[in-house]
């Protein structure tokens, strides 16, 4: 698909994606505030009095949390810019329409689920 291809190919996709349009922009500014607040925060506090008990683990757990957060803040990030550019919905590695139903549980989506399996994939290896 062509950069300068009309979208969304399909209408009935379209609308609905205007009318849940507001909604998913302030979804998604409030999870990219609260993200970066568990980021700057001391995030050992999230984490029970017991697992408090092991420096090691907890530093492992926290290690993996804002590993996990810094990815997740980076879809969201990728998902506002998408809304700017007029290209939310639409896949960034292989420009496919994302499934309105992906989308609508998780509006930070910016891939289907193909090639977000795939980003995955590579960014563990
Ligand atoms: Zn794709």
């Amino acid at each position: 698909m062509s950069d300068n291809q009309a979208y969304p190919a399909d209408p009935v996709q379209a609308r609905r994606l205007a009318e849940i349009m507001p909604e998913v922009q302030s979804t998604l500014s409030k999870k990219r505030a609260i993200i970066e607040r568990w980021l700057r925060e001391d995030s050992s506090g999230v984490f029970s009095e017991v697992e408090r008990g092991d420096e090691f683990v907890v530093g492992a757990l926290i290690q993996q949390n804002h590993r996990n957060w810094r990815a997740e803040l980076e879809n969201v990030g990728m998902a506002l810019q998408r809304i700017e550019d007029g290209k939310y919905g639409i896949c960034i590695s292989c420009g496919a329409q994302i499934p309105l139903d992906r989308l609508l549980s998780l509006c930070w989506a910016v891939r289907c689920v193909e090639c977000q399996a795939n980003h995955d994939r590579r960014r563990r290896r």
